[in-house]
């Protein structure tokens, strides 16, 4: 797949753009306040594969968590997330933080916008800047009549164009809404007028599986035209979800180097014998704990023997049910019959001696 050719931004020990792996980021949400509480988040994302963290900083003392968080053993780069206050975005810069995300034009004057940027020059912080459908300038709505894709993407130029004054290109640009259609479309326009790294994501895409599908649609679509260098994939859910939404994502278009592991199971049908639906939900938490997200493995979960290790013959391992009983297939093979309650352990042992 041919990316596009964006600029590199640095973030902490991470790069943005310029055709490095794309990244995949989420936002806590605990209380930034309680600095324990968002420390054992940040690690639970970072342990999940999370690759940049985001905060919201709503208040100057809040900046003490990113300084205690970078005084722990926090090694994933920390985002501060701050609306309208320079003062927050100045001390985010001073406290160590990777990366601030605010508007400028939502900063007020001009002075005020010159001493982020200052600030962030001088300790090497890049700025994202985030338009959203829902706090577009009242100018521009006007002049568009809706959020438009033309309008975000107007939008996201006009804040850049602030920090330009101040020869400040160090930025990522991200246009989200809530309407799939616009969101694609807003990134199209941004992707051809600009070389700033874009941050893929649906805003309020909800939760569950119709938030999933919005995310997977339209960070999928961009990404398979090689439109976006890291990706938030957003869920009304525990943040760690997203990451492994966003890996799933960029694991079905090929873009994971280790894209960990692929399961391969059937809809159930008349045949199935077996409590598949419940076997499939077990399999894949206990998975989780053992880490085998992680492997670059195919398991393989069939509901009948008839089609089940024949059509998951690609898998390394697998299981495929009987009537309250069922086969432990490996390449193929069959290696032995267990009974139902059994089914999940075998499985398993065997992926730990993958
Ligand atoms: Fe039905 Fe067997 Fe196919 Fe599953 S693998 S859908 S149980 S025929």
């Amino acid at each position: 797949m041919q990316r596009r050719n964006s600029r590199t931004v640095r973030v902490g020990g991470t790069v943005i753009g310029g055709g490095f792996r794309i990244t995949v980021q989420s936002m806590t949400n605990t209380d930034t306040h309680d600095i324990d509480a968002t420390y054992s988040q940040v690690m639970r994302l970072a342990e999940a594969g999370c690759d940049i963290v985001r905060i919201t900083a709503p208040d100057i003392k809040s900046v003490r968590t990113f300084e205690a968080l970078k005084a722990r053993d926090v090694t994933v780069p920390l985002v501060a997330d701050i609306h309208f206050n320079h003062e927050i975005a100045i001390a985010a810069a001073e406290s160590g933080v990777d990366k601030i995300r605010i508007n400028p034009g939502n900063i007020g004057s001009d002075e005020r916008v010159e001493r982020v940027v200052r600030a962030c020059q001088k300790y090497g912080v890049p700025i994202r800047i985030g338009v959203n459908s829902g706090s577009l300038e009242k100018s521009i709505l006007e002049k568009h009549g809706s959020p438009t894709p033309e309008a975000l993407a107007e939008s996201a130029m006009y804040h850049a164009s602030l920090l330009e004054k101040f020869d400040f290109r160090d930025i990522v640009l991200s246009v989200k809404a809530s309407s799939v259609p616009n969101m694609i479309e807003a990134n199209r326009i941004l992707a051809a007028r600009t070389d700033y790294p874009l941050h893929l994501g649906v805003t309020e895409a909800g939760g569950g599986s119709s938030a999933i599908v919005k995310s997977s649609i339209g960070i999928g679509t961009l990404l398979s035209e090689g439109i976006g260098d890291t990706v938030r994939v957003s869920l009304t859910d525990d943040p760690i979800e997203e990451i492994y939404a966003a890996r799933e994502i960029l694991g079905a278009i090929g873009l994971l180097e280790n894209p960990g592991m692929n399961i391969i199971s059937c809809p159930t049908c008349g045949r199935t014998k077996i409590d598949l639906i419940r076997l499939l939900a077990e399999f894949k938490r206990r998975a989780r704990d053992e880490g085998f997200d992680r492997k670059n493995i195919s398991v393989a979960l069939m509901g009948c023997v008839v089609n089940g290790p024949g059509e998951a013959r690609e898998a390394d391992v697998g299981i495929a049910g009987g009537n309250g009983e069922g086969l432990i297939f490996k390449k193929g093979e069959i290696l032995r019959k267990t009974d139902e309650a059994s089914l999940i352990d075998e499985l398993i042992k065997e992926i730990r001696l993958l």
